[in-house]
């Protein structure tokens, strides 16, 4: 059994309230596990509550991927309380030098604790274009965002999750072509993908890194994975509004199974 958990599916910034509170105001985070294996993904504000999950499941050895460094995806990170327990064994995949990159929010005076000194052991890894972690294989894409950021295939015994965050599938000068995309999520078990914005909202935001509803839709079609979970909400989107977007894309078109990512959404893939 391979287990997904949505902890926090916002772009850009935290939006509590009362328009949020049905699909949640908390930055990008998912974990992925299986019986031995916990992966957390992205380290927005959603993270904090792992830190209550793994303590009650018994997880001790703990990875986390960034798929990139903008706030809405790290930010989270000093509110991790396995971080401050010398108990966890925390291994950090990343691109660049993601040890530095994560002492700098730390760094005084944006946080009284020093990353270099924490109590958990923690260990830096490159993320490389393919890997494992224990039983389960880990592929990247490069995503069409600014500054960069990787798309990841978790796949574990014949099934396989599609993680894309922060992606402009309709890039003018794209590092990866939409052939690629394609390619691969094709056939995916589960397929979630940034869908930050409208078809009219993204001709002012062209550039920005981000894609569509449409767009998210189109292209789990030509892959074949016959559904698609939006992700990655703009912090604007209210409940009703988003509903209202799932609605209309599920009666526009019969071909792809359409949903939107919540907080504490449990997937269970068999
Ligand atoms: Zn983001
Ligand atoms: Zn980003």
């Amino acid at each position: 059994m391979f287990k997904l958990i949505f902890w926090g599916v916002r772009g850009s910034v935290p939006s509590p309230g009362k328009e949020t509170s049905y699909f949640g105001g908390n930055t990008t985070c998912i974990t992925i596990e299986t019986k031995e294996t916990f992966i957390i993904v992205d380290g927005g504000t959603g993270i904090r509550n792992v830190g209550n999950y793994v303590e009650e499941k018994g997880f001790r050895n703990i990875r986390i991927i960034f798929t990139h460094y903008h706030w809405d995806h790290l930010q989270g990170l000093p509110f991790f309380a396995p971080i401050f327990n010398p108990k966890y064994q925390i291994d950090i995949f990343g691109k660049r030098n993601v040890s530095k990159v994560l002492s700098i929010q730390m760094k005084r005076p944006f946080f009284p604790a020093d990353y270099k000194n924490l109590p958990s052991k923690i260990n830096h890894l490159k993320i490389k274009k393919n890997f494992t972690i224990d039983d389960i294989e880990v592929n990247t894409i490069e995503n069409n965002h600014p500054s960069g950021c990787v798309g990841l295939k978790f796949s574990y015994r014949n099934k396989s999750v599609v993680f894309m965050t922060d992606n402009e599938l309709s890039a003018s000068d794209p590092v990866t072509k939409r052939a690629g995309f394609v390619e691969f999520v094709k056939d995916s078990d589960v397929f979630i993908h940034d869908s930050q914005y409208t078809e009219e909202e993204i001709e002012k935001k062209r550039g920005w890194g981000h894609s569509t509803f449409k767009e998210v839709v189109a292209l789990a079609d030509d892959a074949g994975t016959g559904q698609a979970i939006f992700t990655h909400h703009d912090p604007m989107r209210s409940d009703a509004i988003l509903k209202g977007i799932v609605a209309g894309e599920t009666k526009r078109q019969n071909k792809v199974k359409v949903s939107a990512a919540r907080e504490n959404l449990e997937i269970k893939i068999r």
